[in-house]
Formats: C-alpha cells, sequence, structure tokens
C-alpha cells in the first residue's frame, strides 16, 4: 500500500472538519462546571464513566467540597464513598486528593493555564489537562480519550496507539486554533456513529474519505 502524502492527508482533514463540524454541538464539554476547579474534578471523575453520571456526582459532591482543602480534610474512605457511582472510585479519590495537594502546594490552590503546569499536579495527564485548558482557558490543544484514537487510528490519521504520539499527529495535520474542536467532532462522531464495535460506515458523512469503510 501506497503511504499517503503529509499534503494529501491534511487536505483529507480539511474536508473532514468541514463535514463533520456542522452536523455536533459546539458545546465545549457536557460535564457541568462553574469553575476551572470544578472541572478539573469532573474531569477526573469522568474517566471510564459517562458525563450524565458524573453530573449527577458532582451535584452534591460539589456543594460538600468547595476548595482543594476540602477533599483533603476528609478521611479517603469518606471520597471515596462519594465519587463511588462514578467507578474505579479508589483510584479516582487518589487522583482528586493528589491532585488537590499538588494545586495548594505548587499553584496556591488556583488551577494553572499551561500544559507544563498541569502536569505537575499528581493524577492529571495530557488528556485531562488538554480537557481543562480547552474548555476552561481556550488553550489549543488535541484531547486525546478512547473515541479519538479510535476514530483516528481508523481515519488513518496515524499509526500510533500511544495517545501522546496520536496527539502529536492530529496536531499536525490541523491548524493549532481547530484542535480542540477537531477533538470534540471526532468524540462526537464515535459516540455516534463511529462506534467501538459497529461502525455505521452507511450513515457516516465522512465515509468517502475513511480508509476503513470496508472494515
Ligand atoms: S466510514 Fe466507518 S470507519 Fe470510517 S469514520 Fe465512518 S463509520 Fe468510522
Amino acid at each position: 500500500m501506497t503511504r499517503e502524502s503529509l499534503k494529501n492527508k491534511k487536505e483529507r482533514v480539511r474536508r473532514i472538519y468541514e463535514i463533520l463540524d456542522p452536523l455536533y454541538t459546539r458545546e465545549k464539554t457536557a460535564l457541568e462546571y462553574r469553575t476551572p476547579f470544578q472541572l478539573l474534578i469532573a474531569t477526573i471523575l469522568s474517566a471510564q464513566c459517562t458525563d450524565k453520571q458524573v453530573n449527577q456526582v458532582t451535584k452534591t459532591l460539589f456543594e460538600k467540597y468547595k476548595k482543594p482543602e476540602d477533599y483533603l480534610k476528609v478521611p479517603a474512605a469518606e471520597l471515596e464513598e462519594d465519587i463511588r457511582p462514578t467507578g474505579f472510585f479508589r483510584n479516582k479519590a487518589k487522583s482528586v486528593r493528589g491532585c488537590s495537594q499538588g494545586l495548594l502546594d505548587f499553584y496556591g490552590g488556583e488551577v494553572p493555564q499551561s500544559m507544563e503546569e498541569m502536569l505537575k499536579l499528581p493524577g492529571v495527564g495530557r488528556k485531562t489537562a488538554n480537557c481543562v485548558l480547552g474548555a476552561a482557558f481556550d488553550v489549543p490543544g488535541v484531547v486525546v480519550d478512547t473515541h479519538v484514537k479510535r476514530l483516528a487510528l481508523r481515519l488513518g490519521l496515524t499509526e500510533n496507539q500511544d495517545p501522546d504520539k496520536i496527539e502529536k499527529d492530529i496536531g499536525e495535520l490541523l491548524p493549532t486554533e481547530r484542535w480542540r474542536r477537531f477533538s470534540d467532532i471526532l468524540i462526537y462522531h464515535g459516540r455516534e456513529v463511529c462506534k467501538a464495535r459497529k461502525p455505521d460506515h452507511d450513515q457516516c458523512a465522512v465515509r468517502e474519505l475513511c480508509p476503513s469503510k470496508g472494515i
């Protein structure tokens, strides 16, 4: 199989973007939050969990825990119980407490606005950082979650499995100002059409631009 040139790939991505962009909502996240700190906590809780379920939990959680200190002054088991319905609650509680401690230690309790600073927080990886920076501060970034990874591979935008490499590969194909929106578009398209188990090629608006339409 001949390798697609970067120029062709960029043009294909431009067309995919133009076709899918009008089909999906422009809301940056379905997670409910009022402050960057709340968004950071909600994003940590959203791993392997639906946004709807996270919103249900954070409705009461954010009443009880308002500042990073609040997550640290309760016993770990109490926080675990409070976030239990989001799944993987022990690990998530550890991340929430770790990142709360990091915010207090490094940034006076405020959420920082750069990738470099975010990655110093325990429990915060590039995906979480990109979600928060993009939605709360409009910092451009490619969010690579499970949908983006799957679609990037199916659409032939990367050959890598590693999310950090996929982020870089996608980033090279689009202008910076489109990074965030393109991630969102792929997430919506992945949830609604290009599903993990059964991609609906027949209903896919970018079928003609996809090398995997026959899988
Ligand atoms: S053609 Fe199929 S594999 Fe390609 S993006 Fe559409 S649904 Fe996914």
